[in-house]
This record gives C-alpha cells, structure tokens and sequence, in this order.
C-alpha cells in the first residue's frame, strides 16, 4: 500500500500505512547521507461515542492486553491536533488502561488507582467522545498507582495539565465521561 493510503479492515479500524526513516551521515564526508527507509504500520482505532457502553466500568488489564496499550497509542498520536489523553473504552476495550500527552511525549497508564488528590478546582472540559465542552471539579495535585508500559509498578506525582488529563481518562475507566 502506497504511503499515507488508508485501508480499510474493519469497521472498527483503519490501517495507516507510512514509512519510518532514519538518516545516518558519514563522518569522513559529511555531505554523504544514507537513508534508510522501513515500512510499517500503525492501528488507528474508530473513537467511540456509545454513551451506553461509555458509562460501563472498566476492569483491570493483565500483560495480555498489549497490544490495546499500542493501538491506544496509536490512536492518540492520530488525534493530537484535538485530544491529549484517551482511556481504553473509547476504542471499545473495557480495560483500565488509559494513554496520556505531556509535551512531545505519550505514556501509557496501567490499571491507574488516584490514591491522592488535593486543590479543588472548577473547570471546563471536553471529550473526543462527546460534543461540546462539560463543567467538572479537578485537583491541583494528585497521586497515582499505576503499571507502566511494561507492567511494572509504579508511583507518580502529578499536578496542572498532566494531572487534569490524568484524572480526566481516569474518570472514563469508571465510567465516568466529564
Ligand atoms: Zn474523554
């Protein structure tokens, strides 16, 4: 498949197809570059808006579910222009795993648990899976439990934009949209 096509699969998922490249200069002559080109392909999961399915709470994900962490992944860095953070049930897998934007990096959360929370605020939110933006009460700081990427355990903590979105797809893993 040509670079930048979209084949459809199914209905619930597209196969994005490009091309990773690497550049590696030469030291003697520097003018001289090589370029590698490797073929892949990313899964790009439909977003889900079911309010039904949206309000189901989510179960624990065990190291079987791998592969929703990558298409999770996936599917966020497709829709970084408009979304900073997604939970698993808004590709349709009820599992407690959650991916988040902080800057130019994404990093997956595992069975996320908020074991602390402090300074509560108002604010607006909105949602990839819901039209239009939703009052809510956030904190300035939080704590958080989790598994990382490859299911180690770990402890962060978190405050301002990364800790709203946080508790943001936190909420969508209890059923919870905004
Ligand atoms: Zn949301």
């Amino acid at each position: 498949m040509e670079m930048g096509k979209r084949h459809v699969v199914c209905k619930n998922a597209v196969i994005n197809w490009g091309y990773h490249i690497f550049r590696i200069r030469c030291k003697i002559n520097p003018c001289f570059v090589c370029v590698i080109e490797l073929k892949g392909s990313i899964m790009v999961k439909k977003i889900m808006r079911d309010p039904l399915f949206l309000a189901q709470k989510s179960v624990d994900a065990t190291e079987a579910d791998k592969q929703v962490i990558t298409d999770l992944l996936d599917t966020l860095r497709a829709n970084l222009d408009h979304c900073v953070g997604m939970a698993a049930n808004m590709i349709g897998v009820k599992k407690n795993i959650i991916v988040v934007a902080s800057g130019p990096f994404q990093f997956a959360m595992v069975n996320p648990v908020i074991t602390k929370k402090t300074g509560a605020y108002q604010v607006e939110e909105g949602c990839l899976s819901l039209d239009g933006t939703r009052p809510c009460t956030r904190y300035q700081e939080i704590e958080v439990d989790y598994l990382d990427q490859h299911f180690k355990r770990q402890h962060g903590k978190y405050s301002g934009w990364v800790a709203q979105i946080i508790q943001h797809e936190v909420d969508h893993c209890n059923g919870v949209v905004i």
